[in-house]
């Protein structure tokens, strides 16, 4: 958790809190005596990774750095659990050296699995889930400071509503998630021209395990990768310790990348030369490694984000029109546009809950006003069904998510079951749930 001087603050540095404590227990007891004891908002962070304000809070923040590690693994039902604030970079290794991986995983492994899970977040793949897909269980302490353990068959409502609940319902401390034999993958990267790309695009999810594309929308190519098994021998796997070290490095290539968008919001003349050159430098060769090596990489170029979920026959529709906007309006953006798949899942409040998606998510520099350009995405996906990501900007209310999320009533009157006096809630959260 990053604290400095009193202040809490996201990875973006677009959301600080300054607290009026910040408590760190040990255990279950501990956690559940600090919750009761606060009439104030309570708030458990993660790795700070959202990009909305999902952790602001003036009252208390807990700081869960006790509530890490592997825990037990049963590989008869194909599940590990792990304390709720283990960080990503620590759960591949853990789970490698048992020969095991994660079913999937998004682009960074800098967040802990509550987080994750809080979130709905999600890599690409056709018939890939979320980490809130994956949960098979997890451990809840609650706004009264009881202990809820949760799964299909115990408190199944809590269980199908907090996989994916944006720290709402309580303070998660063990989560159990489905797990898979360990695996490589062959990472393979191409350009294509964006119509051979939509006259291709549904064989390309279908056909690879894992597909996304990367547009910068100035440029008349997009960046392709696919992610396949492989049998083929791989690097020796990295310690945890070393995962956490590469995910903190930036590249030559990033600091470049950095560079211009620093400038670019000056030098509006430059976009398509350089929308055209990051995407004919981007690609790498192909490349194997362990699952947990591969599909998350460094991302240590700091910025804002949107995404959105749409059903998945509409997705390259909203993207092209997302492109054509941008272009029209000449908006001025560093950062290429990204596409990906995920599999249906029946989480109450999941961007992916009864339908197959695609997600479409646009980035800002962290310098740079996110406001004209997500506006007008916003309003574009609004158009096409769109569920945002909870961890990323969004301006949706109580008032217009019941419609595009079937279970959002159910949802709401369980939170209030839970935490009628909304200890939970902060100004954000108020004006979505309330
Ligand atoms: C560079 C970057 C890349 C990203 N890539 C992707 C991606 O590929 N796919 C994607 O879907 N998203 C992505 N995200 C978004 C990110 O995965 C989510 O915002 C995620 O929630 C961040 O996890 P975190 O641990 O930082 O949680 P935080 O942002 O700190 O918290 C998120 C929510 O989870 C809750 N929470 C955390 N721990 C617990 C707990 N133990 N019990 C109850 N609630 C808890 C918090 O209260 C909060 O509401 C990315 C973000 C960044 C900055």
């Amino acid at each position: 958790m990053k604290i400095v001087g009193g202040k809490w603050s996201n990875w973006s540095g677009g959301v600080t809190s300054k607290p009026k404590q910040f408590v760190a227990p040990k255990d279950e007891v501990e956690l559940a005596a600090a919750i009761r004891s606060t009439t104030d908002t309570v708030r458990a962070p993660g790795s700070g990774h959202s990009f909305t304000p999902v952790c602001a809070c003036n009252g208390m923040i807990v700081d869960l750095a006790a509530f890490t590690g592997l825990k037990s693994v049963d590989k008869e039902k194909m599940t590990a659990t792990f304390g709720a604030a283990t960080p990503l970079w620590a759960i591949g290794p853990a789970l490698l050296k048992e020969g095991l991986g994660l079913i999937n995983m998004g682009d960074i492994d800098r967040q802990t699995l509550g987080g994750v899970v809080g979130t709905g977040t999600h890599g690409t793949g056709y018939k890939l889930g979320s980490f809130s897909a994956a949960v098979a269980g997890f451990k809840l302490v609650t706004a009264n400071g009881d202990l809820l353990n949760c799964t299909p068959d115990e408190n199944a409502d809590v269980f199908a509503a907090g996989r994916c609940s944006i720290g709402t319902l309580g303070v998660m401390t063990e989560i159990t998630i489905h797990i898979r034999p360990a695996y490589k993958l062959v990472e393979k990267n191409f350009l294509l021209p964006p119509d051979e790309l939509f006259a291709n695009l549904d064989s390309l999810v279908k056909g690879n395990r894992h597909f996304e594309f990367f547009w910068f929308p100035y440029a008349d190519v997009a960046i392709c990768k696919s992610l396949n098994e492989t049998d083929e021998p791989a690097p020796q796997p990295r310690s945890a310790e070393a995962m956490h070290v590469r995910g903190e490095k930036g590249s030559s290539q990033e600091k470049t990348f950095a560079a211009i968008n620093a400038v670019l919001p000056f030098a509006p003349f430059l976009l398509k030369q350089t929308h055209a050159l990051f995407s004919q430098l981007m690609p790498g060769a192909p490349k194997v490694r362990w699952s947990s090596e591969i599909l998350p990489s460094p991302r240590t170029v700091r910025f804002n984000e949107m995404e959105y979920a749409v059903p998945y026959a509409k997705g390259p529709d909203a993207i092209r029109e997302v492109v054509a906007k941008i272009r029209k309006d000449r908006i001025n953006t560093g950062f290429p546009i990204e596409y990906r798949s995920v599999a249906a899942d029946d989480v109450w409040i999941s961007p992916f809950q009864g339908r197959e998606s695609a997600t479409i998510a646009v980035h800002q520099y962290r310098t740079v006003d996110t406001q004209p350009y997500f506006d007008a995405c916003e309003a574009i996906f609004k158009r096409y069904e769109g569920r945002p990501h909870w961890g990323k900007r969004h301006s949706r209310t109580s008032r217009d998510l019941p419609a595009v999320y079937p279970e959002f009533g159910r949802f709401q009157e369980l939170r209030r079951r839970l935490d009628p006096e909304g200890k939970f809630l902060n100004e954000h959260l108020r004006a979505i749930f309330e």
